[in-house]
């Protein structure tokens, strides 16, 4: 017969060693303080197996239930008490709790005071001489009977009908705390109840003790699937298959007097990370209490004057616990009659700089070794580091939902235009830019926005893409949104937001949310924490850290943050200033050789300063230039008055404008006339960028720099098309590097075509680094175009199809394969390639780590995601 249960008291255990997955963390964390001695009500955990098999088959398995009632009686005994279960002169309570493999915090539900009846209650009440006391563990049974396992719940929006109920007695009594009510109050308060239960289910809450037993391990059970339970997983990528451990425990009583309490203790500050106890209980009641805010809980500190020598227990209990597990632990408590029981203990949930800190101080005390602290950083908190957060206690109405594309919070009026962006911002106001989806010559409008909302568009979208690198909030797909801009406005569910309106963007959540919230700004003072632990990881990393960096002041970011070198500077980014748009547009409406090379002449100067200057912010470290990849249409105008403007400032006519707009239409732009398919068909821009690169490289070797470039070829589908622009670029090295023997040049390929992995071997023959361009890698793979994704995606998501948005994390099974098979045929033809990734997945932790895991020499992500 297998173990369904395992025991614990105060020095005895079942099981020496508990695994979280078949005890769940609350009983890992029982079985663990049975062990040390640690003063805990005896009990009992029931197995994660158990429950699996009552969710497969909604039974409990052969013998489990025996198992159970032996686990009873050893309680009875080793409590010595003399109460038994369903004893009506002396009955022994039990609380009934879920716990998970993984914490979920307030996911699942509990009961306390089971065992409870209209006789036990008398029992209990000769027992301890304290009717009040009696009756309020009654009335507090019936409630939460009533609410896990009956169900009985307020309809969203609604009061629940049991809080409803006491409210309105304590406002009958005229008292303002439940611990005004007394006895007669808390007896009619729970025949109240009753009938409320009745009312709702037509049944009462059961009188046998076993009957309300069984009820609500198997109602325990089946929270495991509750919506919250539920959504909590699929946030944090809990598997559904674990299932929840049960643990049952004699009841200890917080509510038994002033001389009872009950509270939580963190073993330190869970905001801060400083090394003191922080904590709060409350006087006279029971736990869901302390978290309820029915009454305002005292802080930790005052116990300790008040309960001296309970108080003096827990904190060598808090010490001793945080010594054994080596880390900060979340504690709860009771204590009874100036007794402290310990209930609970478990890893402690902390903010970022608190996650940093607790972490570097273990260290400096020499408890974990630098390698635990590194692990023990979860990467998506370091987001808190950088930028701001929505205030815990912010009042949330939310409008929609969208992608969650680049990380922070913050709070603005609308805007539907770049333009007026730029007419807030210089008049002081940072606005929320609101558009159907972003292009690029939005992007000085992107630049001073306070964050970005599109309605349309995927995690890699224009307006992802761009706003991560600015570190700049941004929400895309929120496709409930439909946007008038014509009139200012915009309607999200039928409700008008215009112009002005104040909105706030969680873009940690995706949320998108009415009026101004509070935020909590980063704050700096933990910065040496923060520089001591990223001493730790240099130390142990093997993958080198670069930045997708356009600018001078990306590079400064990218540098700050400790990014070592540039892994991706995407230069169409240089042609959307006002200064450039002419000579650009003067090129590709060039009808001869002769007025593109003009144009092109023009253009060079210009792209030289810019590459001058990253090679001056970056140098000794490498920058990879990638050559111009989007489609030419990009640069055209869109509207009719720019347009118009385009004809004037050019002095071409209209007609021409539309000629050339039609000529260069693409019904899927993405799959068409782009990347080096552009340089093959046109080589003189490749040419231009070529000269503009060594130039540079040759002007800031003249001032001191050492420069370490690389040359980047997007969009390759074969060796051919390779072949023929390494011979040029290599053309134009030869005669710009004559004099400059001393800088070394490399030519790399991005990978971002299924093709191109298929023949990695041939191509890598010709490259000397690969970098994989996973955004639109992820498309072409998939099919699935990376802006228009937004609409349908988050369902493909909640219906397992894929397990996370493909353009967040690498889907594994389809596109990792690819790079896997890219990598291993390209390094089998040429040791000394280099490999990296690029695309937007290189700064997402899991994608990250599969990067690492399939050997490749370095991530390359927005500057903002370095850390
Ligand atoms: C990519 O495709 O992954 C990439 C980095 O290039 P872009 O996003 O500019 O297409
Ligand atoms: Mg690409």
């Amino acid at each position: 017969m297998p173990s369904f249960v395992y025991r614990f008291s105060q020095n005895h255990t079942d099981l020496e060693t508990p695994d979280e997955r078949l005890v769940g963390g609350k009983g890992s964390g029982l079985l663990s303080m049975a062990k040390m001695g640690i003063p805990i009500p005896p009990g009992f955990t029931i197995t994660t197996k158990v429950c699996q098999h009552y969710l497969s088959s909604g039974t409990f398995p052969d013998g489990f239930q025996d198992q159970v009632k032996q686990a009873i009686k050893w309680i009875e005994k080793a409590l010595s008490t003399g109460a038994e279960f369903g004893n009506e002169q002396n009955p022994l309570l039990l609380s009934v709790r879920s716990g998970s493999p993984v914490s979920m915090p307030g996911m699942m539900d509990t009961i306390l005071n089971l065992g409870l009846n209209e006789k036990t209650v008398e029992g209990l009440i000769k027992q301890t001489d304290n009717a009040r006391f009696a009756y309020d563990s009654y009335r507090r049974f019936v409630q939460m009977y009533g609410s896990v396992v009956l169900g009985i719940s307020g309809k969203e929006g609604l009061e629940n009908p049991f809080e409803r109920i006491l409210h309105h007695r304590k406002a009958e009594r005229g008292v303002a705390l439940d611990t005004e009510l007394d006895a007669l109050d808390l007896a009619k308060l729970t025949q109240a109840f009753q009938q409320e239960v009745l009312a709702h289910t037509g049944k009462a809450v059961p009188s046998d003790p076993w009957d309300q037993l069984w009820a609500s391990i198997s109602a325990v059970f089946a929270s495991w699937n509750n919506p919250r339970a539920v959504a909590y997983r699929n946030l944090y990528g809990i598997p559904e298959s674990l299932g929840t451990a049960v643990t049952i425990q004699a009841m200890v009583f917080g509510n038994m007097g002033k001389d009872s309490a009950t509270g939580v203790l963190f073993t330190r500050n869970p905001n801060s990370g400083d090394n003191h106890l922080y904590g709060e209980y409350l006087v006279n009641s029971q736990g869901e209490d302390v978290v309820s805010g029915v009454r305002t809980p005292e802080p930790i500190e005052t116990l300790f004057g008040s309960f001296k020598e309970a108080g003096e227990t827990l904190k060598q209990v808090a010490n001793q616990l945080e010594h054994h597990f080596q880390e900060m632990q979340d504690i709860e408590f009771t204590i009874q009659k100036g007794k402290l029981w310990l209930l609970q203990t478990r890893t402690g949930k902390r903010c970022g700089k608190a996650m940093v800190k607790i972490a570097v101080d273990l260290v400096k005390e020499g408890r974990i070794s630098e390698q635990e602290a590194i692990l023990r950083m979860d990467p998506e908190k370091f987001t808190e580091l950088f930028h701001p957060v929505l205030s815990a206690n912010a009042k949330k109405e939310v409008l929609c939902h969208g992608l969650p594309a680049s990380k922070g919070a913050v709070v603005g009026p609308v805007v539907f235009s770049s333009k007026e962006a730029m007419e807030l911002a210089k008049q002081g106001t940072k606005a929320i830019l609101v558009r159907k989806e972003t292009s690029p010559d939005d992007i000085h409008g992107m630049e001073v926005a306070a964050g970005i909302l599109t309605a349309r568009g995927g995690m890699t979208s224009h307006a992802a893409v761009v706003a991560r690198g600015m570190g700049r909030c941004c929400i895309v797909g929120a496709s409930e949104i439909q946007i008038d801009a014509a009139n200012q406005e915009m309607k999200i569910k039928g409700r008008r937001i215009v112009k002005g309106d104040v909105i706030t963007l969680d873009g940690n959540t995706g949320e998108v949310l009415w009026g101004a919230l509070p935020l909590v700004e980063p704050d700096w003072d933990h910065q040496e924490e923060y520089q001591t632990l990223m001493g730790f990881v240099d130390r142990y990393k093997r993958l080198e850290v670069f930045a997708n960096a356009d600018t001078k002041k990306d590079a400064q970011t990218a540098r700050r943050l400790g990014a070592e070198g540039i892994g991706l500077c995407r230069t169409e980014h240089m042609f959307f200033s006002k200064e450039r748009q002419g000579p650009m547009l003067r090129m590709i409406f060039a009808d001869h050789e002769i007025e593109r090379q003009q144009a092109l002449s023009a253009l060079l100067p210009m792209q030289q300063m810019d590459f001058i200057s990253l090679f001056v912010e970056m140098g000794p470290l490498p920058v990879t230039i990638r050559l111009l990849d989007p489609p030419l249409h990009e640069f055209l105008p869109k509207t009719i008055e720019e347009e118009q403007a385009v004809a004037n400032e050019l002095g071409v006519s209209w007609s021409l404008i539309q000629a050339k707009k039609q000529a260069l239409h693409e019904e899927n732009p993405m799959l068409g006339y782009r990347g080096c398919r552009l340089g093959i068909l046109h080589p003189e821009i490749y040419d231009m960028q070529a000269e503009a690169i060594f130039g540079a490289a040759r002007e800031a070797k003249k001032q001191g720099i050492d420069v370490y470039v690389n040359i980047m070829i997007p969009f390759i589908g074969s060796q051919k098309e390779l072949d023929l622009l390494r011979a040029r670029i290599d053309l134009v090295a030869k005669k710009f590097l004559a004099d400059s023997p001393s800088i070394s040049y490399q030519v790399g390929t991005m990978i971002e075509l299924p093709r191109a992995c298929l023949l990695a071997d041939q191509i890598a023959t010709t490259a000397d680094f690969f970098s994989f361009g996973t955004n639109d890698l992820t498309q072409t793979t998939l099919g699935l175009s990376r802006d228009d994704s937004g609409s349908f995606l988050p369902e493909y998501v909640r219906k397992g199809i894929y397990k996370e948005d493909p353009f967040v994390s690498i889907d594994q099974e389809g596109v990792g394969l690819l790079m896997e098979m890219a990598t291993r045929k390209g390094r089998s033809k040429n040791p000394n390639l280099v490999i990296g990734i690029c695309g937007e997945h290189g700064g997402d932790p899991k994608s990250v780590l599969f990067c690492h895991r399939l050997g490749l020499d370095y991530v390359s992500c927005s500057p903002y995601r370095i850390p």
